[in-house]
């Protein structure tokens, strides 16, 4: 890992690419029309970046559409896609320094997040997908002797995909790899707070053999760029990543357009159960910490409720307060920072207000609380620990996406899952306990698309990820994230 004042100087030299990349060129929007992306950390202009709308979208899915019927990817046997993806895996290992830093000035999450857990897990990503691109076989349906039925995964054609700021390199990852390796032409508009790393991806992908107009990146807002791409009609599938609320717009805008797929990863309010048979209070306690507090709590799957067995409270209440203390935010380029500033002043103001509103409906602060904002310093917000929270309050029900954690506490087994599954919200959940039976039986109950027992926000490229209700209905990795991509279609041959 380099050392802060190598990061540092980097930052300095970087050139990062700022126009939209469409049909394999960098080009500027239609309109001319730019937005400033800017550094959370210093309030510094990174650069100005390309505000597509409609028109660019058109631009980009002609090219896609026109990529995808001319087979010059689509049509490439599986093996020559393979090579391809594996060697963007491998440019984006080799410019991992660059997109690390990328994101890091874009979006303020601390660059060894980014060296230790996005670029090596994207880069994974691409590596899985491209190797499953041989390994995936059609089926044939037992219909007997004088038929032949055939059971094909044919990709769907041009693959429209909205991403978010929290994990921009990752997130865009985990929606385009499997959409490529599947053998579709992608749209790509990237989370205008942080657009930047999207756009090197695209140059990288040319640069290992992808041909033009196979992946298109169109930067701009989600009212005019996304909208259009949500609207439009010849994108035949919509992967999104983002808040529950624009994912029902979406569902909305499929609906007025063409009725194409739309495939939702969104928010989430996880549940962390903590029961008085849990053998490891002190670990379960730096796990919770790290749940609500890495990346600032802008995290999809952040426990933000605990659920803490009454008759063992105040033990784990000592241990989270000390567990809490190892994270203080700091300048994310520093390695030794684990926390950065939040990715605008919008966001900021959000965890402001839920934090007010916690406090105005009764909560009790044992740590942090309302940030202090100093003007062109960044949007700094500390870990913040409200306890006797409940779920009628608002900063209970809602998704806050910032570093606050709110503590109720249960009684009996059947409390705990009744409180944790009361919640628009099913991504992730945590349970400790060192009763298997009750591990089974609880993450059972859950209403939930992941639950971790005795640890929090472990995956793998080869675990589904993704919730229910309304945090979404498709998953990202594995092999299911490819079922996404691709439509089935029947044979019917009489012998
Ligand atoms: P967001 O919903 O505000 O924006 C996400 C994307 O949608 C952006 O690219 C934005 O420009 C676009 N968009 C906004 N309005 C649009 C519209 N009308 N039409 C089309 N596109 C539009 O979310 P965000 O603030 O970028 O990200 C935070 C959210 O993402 C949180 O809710 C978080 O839980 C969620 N998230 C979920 C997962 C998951 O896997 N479930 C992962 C990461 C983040």
């Amino acid at each position: 890992m380099k050392s802060y004042s190598e990061w540092q100087q980097l930052s300095q030299a970087l050139r990062v690419r700022h126009q939209a990349y469409i049909d394999g060129r960098f080009v500027d929007a239609i309109s001319g029309e730019t937005f400033p992306s800017i550094n959370p950390a210093n309030e510094q202009k990174l650069a100005d970046v390309a505000s597509c709308d409609s028109a660019d979208i058109d631009a980009a899915v002609a090219s896609a559409k026109q990529a995808f019927d001319a087979g010059v990817w689509s049509g490439l046997p599986p093996k020559q896609r393979k090579k391809i993806l594996l060697k963007l895996a491998r440019l984006i290992e080799q410019h991992g320094d660059e997109m690390a830093l990328t994101d890091t000035l874009d979006m303020g999450k601390s660059i060894s997040e980014m060296v230790n857990i996005d670029i090596p897990d994207s880069v994974d990503c691409f590596e899985w997908s491209a190797e499953s691109i041989d390994k995936v076989y059609g089926e044939i349906a037992p219909t007997g002797d004088d038929t032949l039925v055939l059971i094909e995964h044919n990709p769907v054609g041009v693959v429209g995909a909205i991403t978010p700021w929290n994990y921009p390199l990752m997130m865009v990852a985990w929606k385009i790899a499997p959409a490529l390796a599947a053998g579709n032409s992608v749209v790509l508009k990237p989370s205008e707070k942080a657009p930047l790393s999207a756009l090197r991806l695209a140059e990288l992908a040319t640069e290992a053999g992808l041909p033009d107009g196979v992946l298109n990146v169109v930067p701009g807002f989600g009212h005019t760029a996304g909208k259009a791409l949500a609207l439009h009609m010849d994108v035949n599938v919509l992967a999104f990543t983002g808040s529950s609320r624009v994912a029902a717009m979406l569902m909305g805008y499929a609906g007025e357009s063409n009725m194409k797929r739309v495939w939702i990863e969104a928010g989430g309010k996880s549940p962390n159960l903590i029961f008085d048979d849990c053998d490891n209070l002190k670990r379960a306690a730096a796990t919770a910490a790290a749940a609500i507090f890495s990346n600032q709590g802008e995290v999809c799957i952040a426990c933000s409720r605990i659920y803490v067995q009454k008759s063992i409270k105040q033990e784990f209440m000592a241990a989270l307060l000390k567990a809490a203390e190892r994270f203080q935010p700091g300048d994310p380029l520093d390695p030794a920072t684990n926390m950065g500033p939040l990715v605008d002043g919008a966001q900021l103001a959000t965890v402001e207000r839920y934090i007010r509103s916690a406090l105005e409906e009764g909560g009790q602060p044992l740590l942090g609380g309302v940030p202090e904002y100093k003007d062109g310093q960044g949007y700094y917000a500390t870990p913040t620990i409200i306890d006797g929270a409940h779920n009628e309050m608002t900063f209970v029900k809602e998704e806050i996406f910032g570093p606050v954690l709110a503590v109720c506490e249960f009684e009996t087994e059947e409390e705990a899952i009744a409180l944790a599954n009361d919640s628009q919200y099913g991504l992730g959940a945590s349970v400790w306990t060192s009763n298997l039976s009750r591990a089974h039986r609880v993450s059972r109950q859950l209403q939930s698309g992941m639950v971790w027992v005795n640890t929090w926000g472990e995956g793998d490229t080869t675990v589904p990820f993704g919730g229910v209700k309304a945090s979404g209905n498709g998953r990202d990795k594995s092999l299911h994230a490819m079922e996404k991509y691709t439509d089935m279609k029947n044979v019917f041959i009489r012998l």
